[in-house]
């Protein structure tokens, strides 16, 4: 396959999109960077070049901070909930209709399977932008009863915080953005959206569908671009009034900092290492497989992916080795093959980070019981990878390695006190699992680990109504549920003397 052809495998519609010409969308109007510069974007699966995107940066940013302040100003403005929530429904019931070609775009622009991106991607991100839409219509304030001496009506309401910025990794770009966009919408902001550089291609669809459903210009602006050049500039730009971000710690932190120029509202939704907890009363036969998906599910390319696995030591080695004959039945190959269940690396830095973290554990001890290798010639391809007999010293169990690698530990009878310290001994606290059938055990730890989102009997459980966000450095703030659209208004007081 030449570079720039499209893949044999892809529709004719997604073949055509990503051979197309990709632009940044500013106030309505397709454009190239300012600079004229371009990013070359791969197959992580092949790592040959697929398509080009504009690399738009500070410049390019100006611009599209003007054009969102103006529709936020203009007939977006003074839209009322119901007819944004209208809109927003109907651009969800068309992501449905596209989604097989949308799947397509995120499978080879990310390397996961089609299938999954389907179901998992594109089901996710609409079901968001059909429940935000209800919310758009029911964004209220509240009367208060004041204590003052006098006689006053007092009441809150609820405004569109603004111009919104919102930066979005290369794991789950549809899901992510729908994180951001559907809320931001529905309260009644303008959106400049900057994909990952890696993988902008879906968010460029998804602003071309936007505007055929009828957005007007400039309420979704699109930058792709890199984030210390076109990043940098939308954490810092004083023109923007708020930032959702959602990456690595370590750029999260930068963001924060660079937003206090405006003091812009800041969301962040950043790393976890999440612990999974399995009692020795779980139901092996249910629990063993979803262990195995929640590390394995996008090669563990996930912020809540269940990293630190901790085992009761009567049914450990039970465990441990029916993890691994799950990762024996994993099928590795091109997202775009139906039979595909789990693809590579996003990219050839990504796969060395992973390897060099697998090193690592070998240095330190850690008892390899399947994996740890690179697989085939071309793509990124990692196998899964399970280390046993790991400890909270080692730089496996306490970083957050983003790849298919398990660590596993056993525990004895110790109280749940115990359990809970060795849990949270993390500077994340995003997500965690909970594996008894006792239900005593179940919310007693619940209540005792420090993590945004816990789940009991199952791992990477996502639902729009359901708040997500993390505890710790795992992030500020929360997206989803009622929670998001309350992070994307600002609360006015309004008390008059009677
Ligand atoms: P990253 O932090 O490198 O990049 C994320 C985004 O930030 C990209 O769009 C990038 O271009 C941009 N960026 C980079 N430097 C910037 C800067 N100086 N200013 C502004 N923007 C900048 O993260 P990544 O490698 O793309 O993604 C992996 C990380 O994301 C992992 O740490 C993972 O845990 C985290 N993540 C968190 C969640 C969550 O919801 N908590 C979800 C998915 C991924």
């Amino acid at each position: 396959m030449n570079a720039l052809t499209p893949h044999p495998l892809l529709s004719a519609r997604a073949g055509a999109f990503i051979a197309g010409k990709h632009q940044l969308l500013i106030g309505g109007s397709w454009r190239d960077a300012a600079s004229g510069e371009t990013i070359d974007i791969e197959d992580p699966c092949t790592g040959q070049v697929i398509a080009k995107v504009a690399a738009g940066a500070r410049a390019d940013v100006d611009l599209a901070v003007a054009a969102a302040r103006q529709a936020l100003d203009g007939p977006w403005g003074k839209m009322s909930g119901l007819e944004r929530g209208k809109l927003i429904s109907r651009f969800a019931t068309r992501l449905e209709e596209l989604a097989g070609e949308l799947a397509e775009i995120e499978a080879i622009d990310c390397g996961k399977p089609v299938t999954y991106a389907r179901y998992v991607d594109v089901g996710l991100s609409a079901n968001t932008y059909h429940y935000m839409a209800g919310w758009a219509s029911k964004i209220t304030g509240e009367t208060v009863d004041v204590s003052s001496p006098g006689e006053f009506h007092a009441f809150t309401t609820r405004e569109p915080v603004g111009v919104v910025a919102q930066v979005v990794p290369w794991n789950f770009p549809l899901v992510l953005t729908a994180y951001k966009l559907a809320p931001s919408l529905a309260a009644g902001c303008t959106a400049i959206i900057k994909p990952a550089e890696l993988t902008p291609l879906s968010t460029l669809r998804l602003a071309q569908i936007a505007e055929e459903v009828g957005f007007p210009p400039g309420v979704i602006n699109v930058i792709t671009g890199y984030g210390a050049t076109a990043g940098a500039a939308l954490a810092e730009h004083p023109g923007i009034d708020k930032i959702a971000f959602t990456g690595s710690t370590d750029v999260g932190k930068a963001v924060a900092r660079a937003a206090t120029g405006n003091l812009k509202r800041v969301t962040l939704e950043l790393g976890g290492k999440a612990p999974m907890m399995v009692f020795r009363d779980a139901d092996l036969e249910k629990t063993i497989p979803a262990l195995a998906g929640a590390i394995f599910f996008h090669q563990g390319q996930v912020c809540t992916a269940g990293t630190r696995l901790f085992i009761h030591k009567s049914i450990h080695d039970r465990v441990v080795e029916g993890i691994a004959a799950e990762a024996k039945k994993l099928v590795i190959g091109h997202g775009l093959e139906q039979a595909t269940t789990m693809g590579p690396m996003i990219s050839g830095r990504q796969r060395d980070r992973v390897l060099a973290y697998i090193e690592q554990g070998r240095k330190s001890g850690a008892e390899f019981v399947c994996g740890g290798n690179s697989l085939g010639e071309n793509g990124y391809f990692l196998e899964p990878t399970v280390l046993a007999g790991t400890d909270s010293s080692m730089s496996v169990v306490r970083e957050e390695i983003f790849g298919p690698v398990l660590c596993t530990m056993a525990f004895g009878d110790d109280d749940i006190e115990t359990l809970a310290d060795k849990a949270n001994e993390t500077e994340f606290g995003l997500s965690a699992s909970i594996w008894t059938r006792d239900l005593s055990t179940a919310h007693k730890m619940a209540k005792r680990i420090k993590a945004g989102s816990i789940w009991i009997n199952m791992h990477n459980f996502f639902d729009p109504a359901l708040p997500f966000g993390g505890y710790k450095q795992s992030g500020w703030g929360r997206e989803q549920g009622a929670e998001a659209i309350r992070t994307f208004t600002e609360v006015k007081s309004v008390c008059a003397a009677l």
